[in-house]
């Protein structure tokens, strides 16, 4: 239905409005009738504002149009019900952003952070990094920029996003400042400045109340969120109630003006899985649904943040006790990690929990890369935390049973199946690596792979067994096994970058961090450039050289060339070979 701001088209059909209200009538996604009525005049501007008033938005559509198990009038419905948001700040939909929803009635959703810190990365880079999280399936991107053109940065992330931008806009509140000298005057310029440039959804840490810092105390690892730990400071050196708080009213109106959304912070979540569940989080998490409410009122969009380190069996309760605390807004969730010993695989900790906290009620996941508590992401590191997490929320969309989710799986399940090969790259997630990977070992597209050989292949077996012709695309016929095409440039660089460090790259790595850490002594570092603890590396030229001298008389004499047709039971004059 169309809204017409200021008319009640209700008050003229019927003719009782009172004096001063206007009213609309429409009717749900139940098939209920329902009347709104509205102060006289009063113009909707955010999502949920237009959703109460029971107006499809044309990003509504475009939410129904991007999830087809979703009607334009279910989205309306949910958003009215603050059980999903669509982050889109009327400012970044001047620009290329494409809308899309947050909420349980949807697809489970994936964050990718990045952002330039003071000692990593520019502009340029973090826009080449926005692009790649999008290929990649980033659904929305933090930038939590912390050093660099923070402003410029923002700016051109915001012109080149399909996809929602959020931020922490405490960041660019205190560069150049202590936090002691945050008033409300810089959080007014600051937030109204991002919120004109487009950002969709603001992280603001309001929950962190003075009488929750008591229960820090017994934590392993205090406060970890760095929005959480600055306003804790900002408490206890002004003695004061946390500003974010007290001017929570100011920050709504602020927000309702460009419908950016609220992904109000988890200033104390846990660290550790020691920390989790505990007091902090879950007094934080009761003031959150205050806030909540409070943002509700004022026609802005919530979502909430959750826990970053909960051991497995904890997830499920705190999912629950999220919806319930905070009435059903979505919840947005880092992670959570599992275990805490695996630093370096932290995209994997994480996305575990993640799947099971998005299969018991998180909405969006934010994604942990490889350098989680080691570095800032580089281009590699988002890719492998972005497929972890779209392997975190699609595992969980599929045991969901969100209509039509599994499709893709059971087609390829048939390709493979069918051994068709062409069909199973062209469906996978990343057709470039499982390509490769494939032709490493054997190019050539035939009943059976690498990993088992030809007498071993059990598909290849079962088709022997049974005319298994399901799966396969209408008009395939298998012809002959056919070599592939050369692995393309992105390919090779694929399987060279496997185990993501070559040994040079550690040597280099190690070398470096050993010399920073003055741990061997100089002289030795400058008469031989290798640590005292270290093997006998050598590159590969000097290999060569010390393989000749070792006695063989030529390099080719000691490389050894394995056939392995017999292994594989192909005939020596097979013509695939
Ligand atoms: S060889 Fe093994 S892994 Fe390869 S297709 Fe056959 S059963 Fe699958």
């Amino acid at each position: 239905m169309e809204f017409v701001a200021g008319k009640s088209r209700d008050a003229e059909s019927h003719g009782f409005e009172p004096v001063g209200l206007g009213s609309e009538i429409f009717t749900d996604a139940r098939g209920v009738t329902r009347r709104v009525t509205h102060p006289a005049g009063f113009v909707p501007v955010t999502q949920l504002e237009h959703a109460r008033l029971g107006v499809i938005t044309p990003q509504m559509k475009r939410v129904a149009e991007r999830e087809p198990h979703l009607t334009p009038v279910q989205v309306r419905d949910e958003i009215a019900a603050g059980r999903m948001v669509i982050p889109a700040n009327v400012n970044h939909l001047k620009h290329k952003l494409d809308p899309m929803a947050i909420g349980r009635a949807s697809k489970t959703k994936v964050n990718a952070n990045m952002g330039a810190s003071p000692v990593s990365s520019g502009t340029d880079e973090e826009v080449e990094k926005l692009q790649w999280a999008e290929r990649w399936g980033a659904d929305t991107v933090m930038d939590l920029s912390t050093g660099g053109d923070l402003d410029a940065c923002r700016a051109a992330i915001i012109a080149n996003a399909t996809v929602p931008i959020g931020t922490v806009p405490i960041y660019s509140m205190i560069i150049g400042k202590k936090i002691e000298d945050l008033d409300w005057a810089t959080i007014e310029a600051s937030l109204h400045h991002q919120a004109r440039q487009g950002v969709d959804y603001f992280t603001i840490h309001a929950g962190v109340r003075r009488a929750h810092l008591k229960h820090v105390k017994n934590r392993l690892i205090g406060i970890v969120s760095r929005g959480g730990s600055l306003l804790a400071k900002w408490m206890l050196v002004h003695s004061q109630e946390n500003i974010m708080y007290t001017r929570w009213e100011e920050i709504c109106k602020i927000l309702r003006q460009y419908d950016v959304t609220f992904s109000i912070g988890d200033g104390l979540r846990p660290g550790g899985l020691a920390d989790a569940t505990d007091d902090a989080q879950i007094a934080e998490l009761e003031t959150l649904g205050e806030l909540t409410e409070r943002a509700w009122r004022h026609g802005v969009q919530v979502m909430i943040e959750g826990p970053g380190h909960v051991p497995f069996d904890q997830i499920e309760w705190n999912a629950k006790v999220q919806r319930t605390l905070c009435h059903g807004a979505p919840f947005y969730v880092l992670g959570p990690l599992v275990t805490d010993m695996f630093p370096g695989y932290d995209h994997i900790t994480s996305c575990i929990g993640a799947t099971a906290m998005a299969y018991h009620g998180a909405a969006m996941l934010c994604y942990v890369t490889p350098k989680e508590h080691l570095g800032l992401p580089k281009k590699d590191d988002v890719k492998q935390g972005c497929i972890a997490y779209k392997i975190a929320a699609h595992a969980a969309d599929v045991a969901l049973g969100i209509p039509g989710t599994r499709d893709r799986d059971d087609e390829l399940t048939k390709a493979r199946a069918a051994l068709n090969w062409e069909k199973h790259f062209e469906l996978s997630f990343d057709p470039d690596t499982a390509r490769a990977y494939h032709d490493e070992d054997l190019d050539v597209d035939t009943d059976f792979c690498a990993m088992c050989g030809h007498d071993w292949c059990s598909v290849r077996i079962s088709k022997e067994i049974q005319e298994f012709m399901s799966g396969k695309a209408e008009g395939f016929e298998r012809g002959s096994p056919v070599r592939s095409a050369a692995l393309t440039p992105e390919q090779q660089e694929i399987l060279e970058k496997r185990g993501v460090l070559s040994p040079d790259e550690i040597h280099k790595l190690a070398n470096k961090t050993a010399k920073q850490m003055a741990k061997v002594p100089k002289g030795q570092m400058a008469k031989e450039d290798k640590l005292t603890c270290h093997s006998d590396y050598v590159d590969p030229d000097t290999a060569k050289r010390l393989q000749v001298a070792s006695g063989a008389a030529s390099v080719s004499e000691r490389l050894v060339q394995v056939d392995v047709r017999p292994a594989l039971g192909i005939a020596k004059e097979d013509r695939v070979v």
